[in-house]
């Protein structure tokens, strides 16, 4: 059995192999190119179609989002995520199985046909998604962490992917539980995760959509701007429209508004003059949170 060193040091190895795989082999089931195809895909839906037609087709931080992108999606796993979530995986269940437990499958889905596993996980994984998102705004010190999203300024499809790397920590911990009862397994995440990419990139792009009456149900370009208000209406102390994939949530529980529509919303929050532009002083700014930082 390995040790807990050993497979933290595999965890790089065996990611960095994957990854070089990914790019070197175009495959349906390929991580790498389903983000550059969705990403291109979006981006060129932002240039036929764009809301704001002032806003510049390299908007401002537009390469600094397109690092984070794949940053957040692939580097952050090779340099480190990938074998701390390994070791996690593993104490929880050496864990599990100490006190007696060697399954906690607590819903079977595995009978059902994989087309409702897909919808149910999906449905699941985003209802905990919108209630860490909730966490992230409410409680202070997570803020800190949230605010580098918050710092977009002009909107576009990367910007979905500014997000400090404590945040997939928060996420996929909180996540792993609920999802590992559920007995899912990790290949129906990669439909799950693509689907929530595409959703993902299309609500921060420059796009005028809003679904028509689909709107209650998905959350959409106009919905999430709100989302970035840089001042909050009356009534919505720590924010509003909290949904990543589903707008669903935000109608059901009373955390959806969208008062009117309006292209040149400010986004940010009060202070974000003082936020760091550049990706290593985001990195760091959540730990000094007093600290007054020059732009
Ligand atoms: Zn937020
Ligand atoms: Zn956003």
């Amino acid at each position: 059995m390995e040790t807990y060193k050993d497979l933290f040091l595999n965890s790089f190895t065996d990611y960095g192999n994957y990854l070089w795989q990914e790019i070197t082999q175009p495959a349906w089931d390929n991580y790498f190119y389903w983000l550059v195809g969705l990403s291109l895909l979006v981006f060129a839906l932002e240039i036929w179609l764009p809301w704001r037609k002032d806003q510049k087709l390299l908007r401002k931080d537009f390469w600094l989002d397109l690092f984070y992108l794949f940053f957040n999606f692939f580097l952050f796993s090779l340099v480190g995520y990938n074998a701390i979530s390994n070791i996690g995986v593993r104490i929880f269940t050496d864990g599990l199985n100490s006190i007696g437990i060697d399954n906690i499958i607590a819903l079977e889905v595995q009978t059902l046909p994989v087309w409702s596993q897909l919808l149910i996980m999906f449905v699941i994984a985003d209802f905990i998604q919108w209630n860490i998102h909730r966490l992230l705004h409410r409680v202070p010190w997570l803020w800190e962490f949230h605010k580098v999203h918050h710092s977009v300024k002009e909107m576009g499809f990367a910007a979905q992917f500014r997000f400090h790397f404590m945040e997939t920590i928060v996420y996929k911990t909180l996540q792993y539980a609920p999802l590992a009862m559920i007995g899912f397994g990790i290949q129906q995440f990669f439909i799950v995760h693509m689907i929530g990419v595409f959703i993902g990139h299309l609500n921060h792009a420059n796009l005028n959509w809003d679904y028509g009456p689909f709107k209650y149900i998905l959350n959409n370009p106009k919905m999430h701007l709100w989302h970035h208000a840089r001042e909050l209406p009356k009534g919505y102390k720590y924010g509003m429209n909290y949904g990543l994939s589903l707008s669903i949530w935000d109608y059901l529980f009373g955390t959806a508004h969208v008062p009117y529509h309006d292209a040149n919303l400010e986004l940010g929050f009060p202070g974000d003059e003082d936020f760091p532009e550049d990706l290593g002083k985001q990195m760091l700014a959540p730990f000094k949170p007093t600290k007054k930082w020059d732009a």
